[in-house]
């Protein structure tokens, strides 16, 4: 992660077919088009690349959390169990359609707690998202199970993990219905961009209609379609779906270099007793896209993420004190500061946001350490980057 930093010819190639035939829409213009189906073929490399039955592009990542409730069946009233640890923009998806965010803690999986999320369950409850932040899963079968005996919705938010693996499938593909982004900052980019994908035949039909108007798609004429439901515009254009084509047919090679430069930089860390990593569960594979460690309490690890700023150490967070990806920054979702009325049922249902806390998880994120691997670092520039983090632990511990 981000697969930006190795553009090239490739991307280039894609790009150029698109402003050749001059046709930047993803439906419709057949006989302009000059063969070229930017969106569809992305649509198809995914498939196989996940294993999976259907794949839904739009236009960002945000869109696919939205239209994959949505393709659910998930709406006003109802709530949606995420982690307390993720980007703002799980809970502003669920929002968007009028839906509660029920916010719960996370562990040392840095996912959803499953013994949280039991307690979390009310009447209301019609869907579970567990978050795979920075490269790894939430324990999924117990999710799943969940899932099954109280007859939920399990929605992947695995915007940030895609090439991990739960119990040898490809994350993403094992709940429901999943979500991917291709912003420009995630391991396969296409400038802006998103994914649902799903092995359920109706949801598929559902996001790929209501993510274009409610269009039908069916025949060769957009004017004379039905629209069987209402439906909004996240449609993704050819320009991006262009550049997310060559990257995501890199996928594969993306993968190995995270895979080495993680375990070069873990191997490093390992040597330094205090430090310990996040727990994957059993049968889960990292996407290796970020390297995650404690250390013994909240102030060490304040001091290392300073140290690693003043040694140069970039693209390492400390997510306690980040704006972005941690409830205790959020009081915009707390005092809900929209700049537009929303409806009572959602402002009652978010009152719980007033005196919940998040002790458990502050024990965690307090002493978390999140760093981005990169993919343009040469094996030198990883070594001298480990020995320069082993020294600056060192020196905060
Ligand atoms: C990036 C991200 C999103 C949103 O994707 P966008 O394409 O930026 O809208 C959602 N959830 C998580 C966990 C993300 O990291």
């Amino acid at each position: 992660m981000p697969g930006f930093e190795l553009f090239g010819d490739l991307e280039r190639k894609e790009v150029n077919d698109v402003l050749q035939s001059g046709v930047l829409m993803r439906y419709g213009f057949d006989g302009m088009r000059q063969g070229h189906w930017k969106a569809k073929e992305l649509e198809s490399e995914i498939k196989k690349q996940l294993n999976v039955a259907h794949v839904q592009l739009l236009n960002s990542g945000t869109a696919a959390v939205s239209v994959a409730l949505a393709a659910a069946g998930v709406g006003a009233g109802d709530e949606v169990i995420m982690p307390c640890f993720t980007f703002v923009a799980s809970f502003e998806a669920i929002m968007m359609l009028g839906a509660i965010p029920m916010l719960v803690d996370i562990d040392d999986t840095l996912t959803l707690d499953i013994e949280a999320v039991k307690r979390a369950i009310t009447p209301k409850t019609k869907a579970i998202m567990p978050v795979h932040m920075c490269g790894s899963m939430a324990n999924l079968n117990a999710l799943k199970e969940i899932c099954n005996t109280n007859e939920l919705i399990l929605i992947e938010d695995a915007c940030q993990a895609i090439g991990g693996t739960y119990n040898g499938k490809s994350l993403g593909t094992i709940g429901d219905v999943g979500c991917f982004s291709f912003d420009f900052v995630k391991t396969v980019t296409c400038g802006e961009g998103g994914a649902v994908v799903t092995n359920n035949p109706d949801f598929y039909k559902n996001a790929d209609h209501y993510s274009d108007h409610g269009h039908d798609h069916h025949g060769q004429d957009r004017g004379a379609e039905t629209h069987p439901f209402l439906g909004y515009n996240f449609r993704i254009s050819e320009l991006n779906a262009a550049v997310g084509l060559a990257q995501a047919k890199r996928l594969p090679e993306f993968l190995e270099i995270q895979k080495k430069n993680y375990t070069i930089l873990r191997k490093a860390l390992s040597d330094i007793p205090e430090i310990t990593f996040r727990t994957v569960p059993e049968g889960g594979v990292e996407s290796y896209a970020f390297l995650n460690f404690f250390l013994p309490d909240l102030e060490m690890a304040r001091r290392t993420s300073e140290a690693f700023k003043q040694a140069g150490i970039d693209g390492c967070f400390h997510y306690y004190d980040n704006n972005w990806h941690y409830v205790r920054k959020w009081e915009h979702l707390k005092n809900i500061k929209s700049l537009f009325p929303i409806s009572n049922e959602l402002k009652i249902g978010l009152k719980y946001l007033h005196t919940k806390s998040f002790e458990q998880s502050d024990h965690y994120i307090g002493r978390n350490i999140s760093c981005l691997i990169k993919l343009s670092w040469s094996e030198d520039e990883v070594n001298e980057r480990a020995s320069k983090m082993v020294e600056a632990i060192k020196f905060s511990i």
